[in-house]
Formats: structure tokens, C-alpha cells, sequence
């Protein structure tokens, strides 16, 4: 079997463009992945146009280790964000050719399943005031849908410090939300890499009383000792470190496992060049005890994948999920996909990862123009 023809389509929505890449073969079978890639849509188009005649189109879906190896490699250049997200769109696409090709769901081609569902946290819920009471009935809203974890980003506008008032303010939120969703609910703390060490530990010793499951990228994630300094400094609290979004190669995490400077990582699979390099990473993680929560913040296709990862990786912990508080279309740019239910997906149905997509819904959203800044005022309405 031969890639014949690699076809990117973006879709506009309110705060992001969610790229879809439909792969196509000889055979006719048809492959499908997506990405939100934040404010580079044109440039991991590009990236897909300038690469996918040089090595993917006559490349055999089958092979997807020595497809992956020769993008990363034969450029010369360093793999990064775009280039591992180009990467990640055409792997995962082969990883749903080579599911539908043997008839099975390709958490089974990835060692088969160790759990019977897939729990789920919110995201993207908070798109109110920042008062209390609007962050309380928010956060009221979530749990009413069943889930039973929530995350979010209290700290505004933030970078490296936040004043004396504003940090009041982030209390006054983060207790709302407590008290919103009871003792059970497991509430995650986003930092977006926001702090210097300094503020990280202060903010993360303030917040404690209010029983966080996890602090998200407290520091930047350049410099993974900064990073090391604030979990040797909060490990007293018991509160694990979360992060990884923005580490896009397996070379990229060496120091943070060697280290030790998280407790879990959030890979995203659609900026880590897809699925098997993810798994593979999970391992690696394995061997420190950490736990994988991949990041997604995509569409339905990248949702799939995540579920698929999942499915099959004893070390996974919780799947993050938007799309239940986006636009309705978002959901309805591809069928297949399992609903969150009580908290948790079920098991995707495949061959393949077990999605279709709904090309006329994609083309009647056109792509727009939207920079979704996480340094500018109000960010988290996300309504550019
Ligand atoms: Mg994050």
C-alpha cells in the first residue's frame, strides 16, 4: 500500500483553527488526524506542503517507524514544535490506515487495553468574569456533567510575578471552585509557565489548603533545573508537578526524567510526532514512576488518538478534554467519538481510530484569524 495524497483542511472556531489532514492511498483506504496548532496553523501547513512530496507520498502506511525517522532526521535541522506537529498529523493518520487495513482498533495494535474506560477532565469551562461567584457557578456546571475533575488557570494575565492584590484574587478563585465542586472532585491547577521559581513556590504553598491534584508547568519549560527547584521546594505539600506540552522530542524529556523534576508529564501526542513515539516515551516515564496525562486541546481525531494511547498505557492517568465547552461543531467535525460519561470515556470503537469525518461541516466553518494570547487580559474567555 502507497500514500497517493496528503490533504489538509483547516476549521475555524472562536479562539483556535483545528487542522484536519485526511492521508490517502492506493487502496482507497483513507487515513485522518488533526491538531490545534496555536497561532502556527499556516506554518505547519507549510511545513506539511514542503515535506509530504519529499516523504510521505509513496511512502507504505505500514511503515511508520522509518516514515517518522526520516522526517525527524533527513532535514538536518532540529525537530521542534511545527516539525513534530507535521510529523504527528501524518503518523497518526497512518496509525488509522493501518487499524482499518487488519480490521482492528488501534489501541490493539498498540498492545491491546488495560483499562475499560478512559476518565476525563474539563477544560475550557471558565470563559466567565473572574469573580468568585461566576468562577463557583462555572465550576458548578462542570460537575453537573459528570465530571469529576476540572482544570483551570486562575492567575490572569500573569508572567513571573502578579501583585499583592491580584494574588488575593487567585485565592478568592481557587476557593470558589472548591467549595463549587465538593471534597471528591480532583481540581488541577494551570500555571501555563507563568512564574519565576520564587512566586511558583509561593503561589503553590497559598493554594495548598484548597487540595489541588497537580500544579501545571509552574515555570517556564526551558530551563527544567528552575523547574527542579520548585518540586524539591513544594514536595512537602504532596502535590505532584504536572508537565510537558511544550517538549517535543524524547530528548527534550532526558533531563526532565534524569532530574526527576515532575511527577507527571503531558505530552501532547499531535506536537510529539504521534502516537508511537508517545508510547514509547510513556515507558520511559514508567521506569520513574511517572504518570502520562496527555495534552489535548483539539478536535475529535486528536481526541481519538489520545483515547487510543490511553486505552493501552498502564502508567496513563487522566485525559484532557475541551470540546464539551466549545462550539457544538467542534464534535460534529467528525462521528465516532465517544461521549464523556460520568467522568469517563469508554473505549474508542475502531478499525482505526474509529472516526469519520464530516468534510462539509469542516469547509462551513472557514478558517479564521485568531492569535489566542495567554499573556493579554481576559484570555480565558477565549473570544478573540
Ligand atoms: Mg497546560
Amino acid at each position: 500500500m502507497k500514500i497517493t495524497k496528503v490533504t489538509p483542511m483547516t476549521m475555524g472556531t472562536e479562539w483556535r483553527n483545528i487542522t484536519f489532514v485526511k492521508v490517502e492511498t492506493d487502496e482507497g483506504l483513507v487515513g485522518v488526524a488533526d491538531v490545534r496548532a496555536l497561532n502556527r496553523t499556516e506554518t505547519v501547513v507549510g511545513y506539511l506542503s514542503e515535506s509530504a512530496p519529499r516523504y510521505v507520498l509513496g511512502a507504505d502506511p505500514f511503515e511508520i517507524e522509518r516514515l517518522v525517522h526520516r522526517m525527524s532526521l533527513q532535514d538536518f535541522g532540529r525537530a521542534g514544535e511545527v516539525v513534530m506537529t507535521g510529523i504527528a498529523l501524518i503518523e497518526i493518520a497512518c496509525w488509522d490506515i493501518v487499524g482499518q487495513a487488519l480490521g482492528q482498533p488501534v489501541y490493539r495494535l498498540l498492545g491491546g487495553a488495560v483499562r475499560d474506560r478512559i476518565r476525563a477532565y474539563a477544560n475550557g469551562w471558565y470563559t466567565v468574569e473572574r469573580t468568585p461567584e461566576e468562577f463557583h457557578a462555572a465550576a458548578t456546571r462542570v460537575v453537573e456533567r459528570g465530571y469529576t475533575a476540572l482544570k483551570f488557570d486562575p492567575f490572569g494575565a500573569g508572567f513571573y510575578e502578579i501583585d499583592r492584590k491580584e494574588k488575593r484574587r487567585v485565592i478568592s478563585l481557587v476557593e470558589a471552585v472548591r467549595d463549587a465542586v465538593g471534597p471528591d472532585t480532583d481540581i488541577l491547577i494551570e500555571m501555563h509557565g507563568r512564574f519565576n521559581p520564587a512566586t511558583a513556590i509561593e503561589m503553590a504553598n497559598e493554594l495548598a489548603p484548597f487540595k489541588p491534584s497537580w500544579y501545571e508547568e509552574p515555570t517556564p519549560p526551558e530551563n527544567l533545573a528552575a523547574l527542579k527547584k520548585v518540586a524539591d521546594a513544594i514536595a512537602p505539600l504532596g502535590i505532584p508537578i504536572a508537565t510537558g506540552e511544550r517538549l517535543h522530542t524524547p530528548f527534550e524529556y532526558r533531563e526532565l526524567f534524569e532530574l526527576q523534576a515532575a511527577d507527571i508529564i503531558q505530552t501532547d501526542i499531535t506536537h510529539f510526532g504521534g502516537i508511537l513515539n508517545t508510547k514509547k516515551l510513556a515507558a520511559w516515564a514508567n521506569a520513574y514512576y511517572m504518570l502520562i496525562a496527555p495534552h489535548n486541546v483539539g478536535g475529535p481525531v486528536s481526541t481519538a488518538a489520545a483515547l487510543h494511547l490511553a486505552a493501552s498505557t498502564p502508567n496513563f492517568k487522566i485525559q484532557e478534554y475541551f470540546n464539551d465547552f466549545a462550539e457544538s461543531y467542534v464534535q460534529e467535525a467528525a462521528t465516532g467519538l465517544p461521549k464523556v460519561v460520568d467522568g469517563y470515556f469508554a473505549l474508542p470503537e475502531g478499525p482505526g481510530l474509529g472516526l469519520k469525518l464530516n468534510e462539509d461541516v469542516i469547509e462551513a466553518h472557514p478558517q479564521r484569524d485568531v492569535h489566542f494570547n495567554l499573556f493579554a487580559e481576559d484570555w480565558h474567555k477565549r473570544s478573540m
